[in-house]
């Protein structure tokens, strides 16, 4: 049986709770722990610790750290039309961040073979100077940046496959060579940004890629993504790690979203990135949590992606979906061809 699977969890991660009815809510990682649970003996607890600032510094400014640390201890109060901070919110987020940042260098020292970083609230929509869209603290970009401020490592891949764009990963690799950025999200949609044409500025031109795709997309386009632009992309680059920035709501039960992902894609989409880490990288791959909103969602797309996770050598056995004329997967190649073929030829390919 492989090696574990490293898991960042803590019940401290309930203790960030904003009003009633907000989605992003404390039961959601309840609905995570649960299924972690049916995976005993296959995957190792970790606790986390809290990130220093210089760590969250290295992503965000002075300016929005102390507007997040004047939260602590106060009553609950909102950051952003979306996103509430209470008195534990800055411990939390700190946690979400050093949780996030212990668990991807110990895969990429070889101390843990993969790991899932379980944390909340969520990164990818902060921005460098300011919370957004339910996040605080950019978990995934802060853990980025340790890898190459501490690991020696350079060239990173993040794969976003949250069900939203993730506006403040990409603002704060997208003139940066050094890290690609590749997400696929549901188009036009909160929040507003990820057109194929944004790919990236000045020296990060062409290493930032955006798959919008339209809402109904289910298994197989996702499937097709992932093997014919995910794929090649991921060859053309050659990351030295991948890390994950693993939503749930793309989900077909989400209620925030409307993509129809089951717990098989998941699975697949694991799978896919777990076989390219093991090509390219040396196996080196951790997933973070970003959002998901139903606990359905949440317990099959942990149950997924524990299962290919903790397999011997998984495969997928759907077959690559055909790029038929007319189809979505056609449409959404074809324009990612578009804009990156001159660096990654490869895409539409598998
Ligand atoms: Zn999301």
């Amino acid at each position: 049986m492989p090696a574990p699977i490293r898991v960042v969890s803590d019940p401290r991660y309930l203790d960030h709770e904003g009003p009633d009815g907000h989605p992003e809510r404390p039961e959601r990682l309840v609905a995570v722990s649960r299924a972690l649970e049916e995976f005993e003996g296959q995957v190792e607890h970790a606790p986390p610790r809290e990130a220093e600032a210089d760590e969250i510094l290295r992503v965000h400014d002075r300016a929005h750290w102390d507007r997040v640390r004047q939260t602590a201890g106060t009553a609950v109060e909102r950051l952003d039309p979306d996103t509430y901070a209470c008195g534990d919110s800055f411990s939390v987020a700190r946690l979400a961040a050093g949780g996030t940042v212990d668990l991807v260098r110990s895969v990429a020292e070889g101390r843990a073979r993969t790991g899932i970083a379980a944390v909340r609230p969520p990164g990818h929509h902060a921005e460098s100077d300011r919370a957004m869209g339910f996040c605080l603290f950019n978990n995934v970009a802060v853990a980025a940046r340790a890898l190459q401020a501490d690991c020696g490592l350079d060239k990173l891949m993040i794969v976003d496959w949250d069900v939203h764009h993730g506006n403040g990963t990409q603002h704060s690799f997208e003139e940066d060579p050094s890290v690609l950025y590749l997400s696929t999200h549901q188009f036009p949609f909160y929040p507003g940004t990820g057109d194929f044409g944004e790919a990236g500025r000045g020296r990060g031109a062409g290493a930032t890629v955006n798959v919008p795709m339209p809402a109904g997309c289910g298994d197989l386009d996702y499937l097709g993504v992932f093997e014919r632009i995910v794929t090649p992309v991921a060859r053309g680059f050659e990351p030295e790690m991948i890390l994950v920035s693993c939503g749930f709501d793309p989900h077909r039960d989400d209620p925030l979203a409307s993509m129809e992902v089951s717990q098989e894609g998941f699975a697949a989409m694991t799978v896919i990135l777990r076989q390219l880490a093991e090509e390219l990288c040396g196996a080196r791959i951790a997933f973070v949590l970003e959002g998901g909103y139903s606990v359905l969602g949440l317990t099959e797309g942990t149950r997924a992606l524990c299962g290919a996770l903790s397999a011997e050598a998984p495969e997928v056995e759907t077959e690559t979906p055909e790029l038929a004329e007319g189809s979505n997967l056609h449409w959404i190649v074809e324009r990612a061809a578009a804009v990156h073929r001159g660096r990654f030829p490869e895409i539409g390919t598998r």
